[in-house]
């Protein structure tokens, strides 16, 4: 794994709904609501969640 000192990007986590291809933050509400089972959880980059093909949620807007 490529370390994320190459980028000045902060991480976070976010959670990828593997259904729908959203991600989201963890506290949006549409999280709470989602299949465990479909629940992609990740930590790093907003771009590196749009490279894995996810799009942002509009409600949490990550
Ligand atoms: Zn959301």
């Amino acid at each position: 794994m490529a370390d994320a000192a190459k980028t000045t990007e902060k991480t976070s986590s976010y959670i990828g709904n593997m259904n729908t291809k959203k991600f989201h933050y963890e506290w949006c509400s549409s999280v709470g609501q989602m299949k465990e089972s479909n629940k992609y959880y990740y930590t790093g980059t907003r771009d590196e969640m749009i490279a894995k093909g996810y799009v942002p949620c509009q409600k949490c807007n990550p």
